[in-house]
């Protein structure tokens, strides 16, 4: 059976990868969380000194990104995020590098590097990856593109209780600014700023249970597969 390349762009916290992961499942499909790499970048750049709160050295983060293994593997079923052959899924789902993920993938370098591995990735088709500029960069001849989003106050308050059941409480307001300023640069940077493919479905799953987005999802892929 002919297998495709499913694009599906967003928003921070839509739930995007919920989705992707999902369809992934039904598919038989490779699943790729792009966020999760820029995230390896950002810890291992938090890690070695060369992001700090309120510097980036560049020179260093260069050589960083030239040198650094990120790859994926399952345990227990779900996928975990390696950096340099370390399973580090939980350590990049913090804020903070949540924050420094934001502020390495504005750099050209950066973005230019983990592009080139996303390609690889999707050298033979079967994929489902998400992120930011996969419709619009990595794959823009994908045969399904999805744009995501939802409004503000819901993506803060899903944010919010994903952090809460890790035990990282945070007051809502203050979650809901980091969603907002994320927002901000991640459309306002000047490398592949977010924005909807010409060709993406837009998909605003505010009002929409799990079942509702994953039930529209496959209706739309099965359509994209036949062409
Ligand atoms: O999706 P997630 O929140 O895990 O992504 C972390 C950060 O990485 C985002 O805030 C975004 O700035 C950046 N990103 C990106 N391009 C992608 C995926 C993520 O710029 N393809």
């Amino acid at each position: 059976m002919r297998k495709i390349i499913v694009a599906i762009d967003g928003y921070s916290s839509c739930g995007k990868s919920t989705m992707a992961k999902a369809l992934a499942r039904y598919a038989g499909y490779k699943y790729v969380d792009t966020g999760a790499m820029y995230r390896a970048v950002a810890l291992a750049a938090i890690r070695k000194g060369v992001i700090t709160s309120d510097s980036i050295d560049e020179e260093r983060l260069r050589g960083l990104v030239e040198t650094i293994r990120i790859d994926f593997m399952i345990v227990d079923g779900v996928q975990h995020t390696c950096l340099d052959g370390e399973d580090v899924e939980s350590l990049i789902r913090t804020l903070e590098v949540g924050n420094g993920a934001s502020r390495v993938s504005t750099i050209g370098f950066v973005r230019r590097k983990l592009v080139e591995m996303q390609q690889r990735m999707g050298d033979e088709k079967g994929i489902v990856m998400d992120g930011r500029d996969i419709g619009t960069v990595v794959f823009p001849a994908a045969e399904m593109k999805v744009f995501v989003t939802a409004r503000p106050e819901i993506r803060a308050k899903r944010r919010y209780d994903e952090l809460k059941s890790k035990g990282q409480e945070m007051p809502y307001e203050e979650v809901l600014k980091d969603v907002e300023d994320r927002d901000y640069r991640d459309t306002h940077r000047a490398e592949s700023p977010l924005r909807q493919a010409d060709d993406a479905m837009l998909f605003d799953n505010s009002d929409m249970t799990i079942e509702e987005q994953f039930d529209a999802l496959k209706k739309i892929f099965e359509k994209c597969l036949v062409g």
